[in-house]
C-alpha cells in the first residue's frame, strides 16, 4: 500500500510521528494509501525553515515571484490529466469535475501573476513642507492554510498563490482525506522554480492545526472547513493574535418565482443540487418555491430529471456524480434522511435502496428529493452535504425570503425569476455572501472575491481577488523629510502640515 509523505524543504518527506489515517478510494471502499500525520515538533520544525526560506523570497522582487507562478500554470495545464485522475481517485468526483476543481484553482494562480500591479503601494507628494508620504504592502512572513476534502485542487490553490505572490512562505495543511494533489501541487511549483521551503505541505489532523494554532511564527491563517471547526479555529488563532480568516459550512436555497422558466430552474436545480454528490459549499440544498402551485409544477420537472441521473464511479465516462468521499459520509447522510422521513417531510424521490453492481462497497448514495421540509427538522437545519435536495413551500415572495435571511447559514443563495424587479430587490435585501440571479451556483471568479455571511463566514476579508491581497500582506506607512525640508528648532506638538 502506498504510504504519502510531507513535502518539506523542496522533497517529499517521510513521516515521523508513526501516526496514519487511511485513505480510501471511495468507488471501491478500499483504502489506497496510508498519509502520515504530523506531530506538533514535525510541525514545528516546517515552519522554522519555511520562515528561515521566506527572507529571501520576501525580498524578491515581485516580478520575478510572478514569473513563478506564470510557469506554474503552465505546468498545471501539462498535467491537467493525471492532476484529475488522482483527484477522482481519492475524491470519488467524475473526472470532468475534477479538471474543474483544478481549473478553478488555476485561474486564481493566474489573476496572483499581476501580484506587481496589485502589491503597488500608495504615495503623496508633498503632505507637508518637504514631507513626502507613502504606503507600501508587505509580506507577514509565513502563512497557514488549512483546507477541506471536498475541493482538494482550488482551495489549496486559493491560499497558497496569493500568499506566495505577496512573499510569504506558505505552510498547507490539506484535508487528510485526500492528500495526494495538495502533494503533487506543491511538487509543481517547485518544477516551476519556487525556492525550497517556501512552499511546504504538512499532512495531519487535529494534533498539526493545533501546532498551527499555537505556534508564535505563523502570522495569519486561512482556513476552509466546515463551522464548528471553523469557529474554533477562528477563536484560538485570533486569541493567539493571528489574523484569521475562516469559510464555513452551507445551506443554500434557491428561491423559484412563479414566472420563472420551471424547465430552466429544474435543470439548475438537479445540476446545484446534485452534482459532485452534493459535496459542495456552494451546492442547492433547499429549493424554495413561491405558492403550491409553482411547488407542484417544480416537483413535476425535477421528479424525472432526478430519476435519470447517471450515479458511478469516476472511470465510467457519462456519470453524473460519484461515491460520497468516506463510508462514515454516506453512513451519516443516509441517517438524515431517516430523520427527515421520522419528522415528517414527504420522500419524492428515494435514493436509500441504490445499490450498483461490483461496487456493493463503495460510498455511493443514490439521490434524493423531499418535498414539504419545514424549519424546525433537522434536514433543513443541517447541512447535509450529500445528494439530497430539500423544497420547502414558502406562500409569498417575503416568507421565501426569510427562510433564507433567517437560516444561519449565508454562504449562496439563488432566484428564479423574469421578474427584474424581485432580482433587484433580493439582491439588495438579503444577508447572505453570494448571490445568483437565475445563477444557481453564484461561484465568483477570481479577480472577484468569494466569502459567506453569518455562519459561513469569520474574519474581515475573503478569499481571492483584490482581498487575498489585503489578507496576505500588512500595510507600513512611511513619512520623509529630506534636510532641506526641515525647519529650524524641534518640534513638540501634533499639528496640520501646512
Ligand atoms: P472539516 O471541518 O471536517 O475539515 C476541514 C479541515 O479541518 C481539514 O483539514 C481537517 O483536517 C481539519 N479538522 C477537522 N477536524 C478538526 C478538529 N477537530 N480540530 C482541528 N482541525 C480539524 O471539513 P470537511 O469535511 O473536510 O469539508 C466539508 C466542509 O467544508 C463543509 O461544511 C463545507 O460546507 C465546507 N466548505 C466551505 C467552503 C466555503 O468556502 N465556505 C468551501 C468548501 C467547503
Amino acid at each position: 500500500m502506498e504510504e504519502l509523505s510531507h513535502w518539506i524543504d523542496g522533497k517529499r518527506v517521510a513521516g515521523a510521528s508513526g501516526r496514519f489515517a487511511d485513505v480510501y478510494n471511495p468507488a471501491t471502499g478500499e483504502v489506497q494509501a496510508k498519509v502520515p500525520l504530523a506531530s506538533k515538533a514535525e510541525l514545528d520544525a516546517a515552519v522554522a525553515s519555511a520562515a528561515e526560506a521566506q527572507v529571501k523570497w520576501g525580498a524578491t522582487n515581485p516580478q520575478r515571484r510572478a514569473r513563478v507562478l506564470m510557469e506554474f500554470v503552465r505546468l498545471l495545464n501539462r498535467d491537467m490529466d493525471k492532476l484529475a485522475e488522482t483527484l477522482s481517485r481519492e475524491h470519488g468526483k467524475t473526472v470532468p469535475d475534477a479538471k474543474g476543481d483544478v481549473q478553478r484553482g488555476l485561474e486564481v494562480v493566474e489573476f496572483c501573476i499581476g501580484a506587481p500591479h496589485l502589491l503597488k503601494g500608495e504615495y503623496t507628494d508633498s503632505a507637508g513642507p518637504g514631507i513626502d508620504m507613502y504606503s507600501m504592502r508587505q509580506p507577514l512572513g509565513v502563512a497557514a492554510g488549512i483546507t477541506p476534502f471536498n475541493f482538494p485542487a482550488m482551495i489549496p490553490m486559493w491560499k497558497m498563490a496569493p500568499a506566495i505572490a505577496c512573499g510569504n512562505a506558505f505552510i498547507l495543511k490539506p484535508s487528510e482525506r485526500d492528500p495526494s494533489v495538495p502533494l503533487m501541487l506543491a511538487e509543481l511549483f517547485s518544477e516551476a522554480g519556487l525556492p525550497d521551503g517556501v512552499l511546504q505541505v504538512v499532512n495531519g489532523d487535529k494534533e498539526a492545526v493545533d501546532a498551527i494554532l499555537d505556534n508564535p511564527t505563523i502570522a495569519a491563517i486561512g482556513f476552509v472547513g466546515s463551522t464548528p471547526i471553523a469557529e474554533y479555529i477562528y477563536g484560538r488563532g485570533c486569541s493567539n493574535g493571528k489574523r484569521v480568516q475562516c469559510f464555513g459550512g452551507a445551506k443554500n436555497h434557491m428561491i423559484v418565482m412563479p414566472d420563472a422558466d420551471m424547465d430552466q430552474a429544474a435543470d439548475a436545480l438537479v445540476g446545484a443540487g446534485y452534482g459532485a454528490a452534493g459535496e459542495r459549499c456552494m451546492a442547492i440544498s433547499v429549493a424554495v418555491p413561491v405558492g403550491d402551485e409553482t411547488a407542484d409544477r417544480l416537483i413535476e420537472k425535477l421528479v424525472p430529471r432526478i430519476e435519470k441521473l447517471k450515479v458511478g464511479p469516476y472511470t465510467s465516462d457519462g456519470m453524473d456524480y460519484g461515491p460520497l468521499v468516506t463510508g462514515a459520509a454516506k453512513e451519516r447522510v443516509l441517517g438524515l434522511v431517516e430523520k427527515g422521513i421520522a419528522e415528517g417531510a414527504e420522500l419524492v424521490v428515494d435514493g436509500r435502496d441504490f445499490q450498483l453492481q461490483g461496487y456493493e462497497d463503495g460510498f455511493f448514495v443514490g439521490p434524493h428529493l423531499f418535498d414539504r421540509v419545514t424549519r424546525d427538522m433537522a434536514i433543513y437545519r443541517e447541512e447535509i452535504f450529500g445528494p439530497v435536495l430539500s423544497t420547502v413551500r414558502a406562500q409569498s415572495y417575503e416568507d421565501a425570503l426569510a427562510h433564507a435571511m433567517d437560516h444561519e447559514y449565508g454562504n449562496g443563495t439563488a432566484i428564479f425569476t423574469r421578474d427584474g424587479d424581485t432580482a433587484r430587490d433580493f439582491a439588495s435585501r438579503i444577508n447572505i455572501g453570494m448571490v445568483g440571479i437565475n445563477v444557481p451556483i453564484p461561484v465568483p471568479l477570481a479577480y472577484h472575491t468569494f466569502g459567506g455571511w453569518k455562519k459561513s463566514g469569520f474574519g474581515d476579508l475573503n478569499q481571492h481577488g483584490p482581498d487575498a491581497f489585503r489578507f496576505y500582506t500588512r500595510t507600513k506607512t512611511v513619512t520623509a523629510r529630506w534636510p532641506s525640508g526641515l525647519k529650524e528648532g524641534g518640534e513638540f506638538h501634533f499639528k496640520q502640515m501646512d
